[in-house]
């Protein structure tokens, strides 16, 4: 049985190539075997080479988590349990992550934007100024509640400038948008299979510094969300400590692989800037108002308005019924806005007829 081929364009789980997909399907493997251990070793060597800033002095573990999973997981590790984090929060993962670290008794400082703004430098500085317990920084690299890439260059450098160590949700944006570490004083990052790395929902992974893996572990972490398990068994025997997603493995080797061959992380960013001059350029001649200032988008994904007199049911039905998926806005943007992300397999031919599709259904009726 199969499901007719949908175009995903919300922001992860993908459109799978047909690689990808075909790993799903190419047997069964214990994971306590050893060539599944060999095959975990490679995809967390290859997870490292993405970002040539990750190569040297970085190590990756993989879990059995979404994206979520993998953030909660390095906020676990890492946060400190005395001193404190200053998060910068202008969107649900920004503020999902202040939850975590009061889920996790962790001293924090929330430094709450709204949703559509940019983050503030001046108060980020302030707040580290004030507060030198303040040794750990967590923020969204792109904010997939609106689409805002947020301004790592100028965030990293002051945490570089102040010592402060950076914990970074990658999770929309691992792949396709540049990474520093030394420039950004990045201690760890946490991101997903099934985003920009185009693999398939199920794994989801820490990357940190030596320095912060070899860290002290705190007093109360997680059990199951135990990052240095995960690590210290990948990069021991080679065994993790529950059960991993075999098949889902399977697609994510075949996914870094692919992504390696098409370019790295520079060309998926061209090929997805690419996407979005189209869907940017279509959307605009029918007349729809981006949400944030076009500057402050990425490749990866928009959030716009909705046309006027249309909702989203409407937009988001008569799109599917065309085989295309486009995406809501979450909490109080729901009724205004739609998100069109451009990751995954999507061809040529399909990208036009999306573009046709949206003037059509977008423009002035
Ligand atoms: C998708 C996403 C997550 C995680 O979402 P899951 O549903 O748990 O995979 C976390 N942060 C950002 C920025 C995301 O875009």
């Amino acid at each position: 049985m199969s499901v007719q081929r949908q175009i995903l364009l919300n922001p992860g789980p993908v459109t799978l190539s047909e690689r990808v997909r075909g790993a799903l399907t190419r047997g069964d493997w214990c994971h306590r075997e050893p060539e599944f251990a060999a095959l975990m070793r490679q995809i967390n060597a290859r997870l490292v080479e993405v970002h040539p800033a990750l190569r040297s002095g970085f190590s990756a573990a993989t879990l059995a988590a979404s994206g979520t999973g993998a953030v909660e997981a390095m906020l676990a590790a890492f946060a400190p349990e005395d001193g404190g984090t200053l998060v910068v929060a202008n969107g649900v993962y920004g503020e999902r992550m202040l939850r975590m670290l009061a889920a996790h008794g962790r001293p924090h400082q929330a430094l709450q934007h709204g949703w559509t703004d940019a983050v503030d430098l001046g108060a980020i500085e302030a707040a580290l100024a004030r507060n030198p317990r303040l040794t750990h920084l967590a923020i969204v690299h792109l904010e997939t509640t609106t689409g805002r890439w947020n301004d790592l260059e100028a965030v990293g450098a002051l945490c570089r400038a102040r010592g402060v160590t950076l914990l970074l949700d990658a999770v929309s944006s691992f792949g396709a948008l540049p990474v520093e570490s030394a420039a950004w004083n990045l201690g760890a990052l946490a991101a997903t299979a099934n985003k920009c790395l185009h693999g398939a929902p199920g794994l989801s992974f820490v990357v940190a510094s030596d320095a912060l893996w070899q860290r002290k572990p705190p007093a109360a972490g997680s059990v199951y969300l135990d990052a240095r398990a995960y690590h210290a068994g990948q990069h021991g025997d080679g065994f993790s400590p529950f059960t991993l997603p075999v098949q889902v493995a399977f697609a994510l080797s075949e996914a870094l692989a692919e992504h390696a061959e098409q370019g790295g992380t520079a060309a998926r960013f061209a090929l997805y800037q690419a996407r979005a001059e189209r869907t940017r350029a279509a959307l605009m001649a029918a007349g729809v108002a981006p949400l944030l200032d076009p500057a402050a988008y990425s490749p990866v994904l928009a959030s716009w308005r909705l046309p006027k007199g249309r909702s989203y049911r409407e937009l988001h039905d008569a799109l599917k019924a065309l085989g295309y998926v486009i995406y809501a806005g979450q909490g109080s943007l729901g009724a205004d806005i739609f998100r069109i992300a451009h990751m995954g397999d999507i061809r040529p031919a399909e990208l036009d007829a999306l573009c046709a599709a949206l003037t059509r259904l977008c423009g002035s009726a």
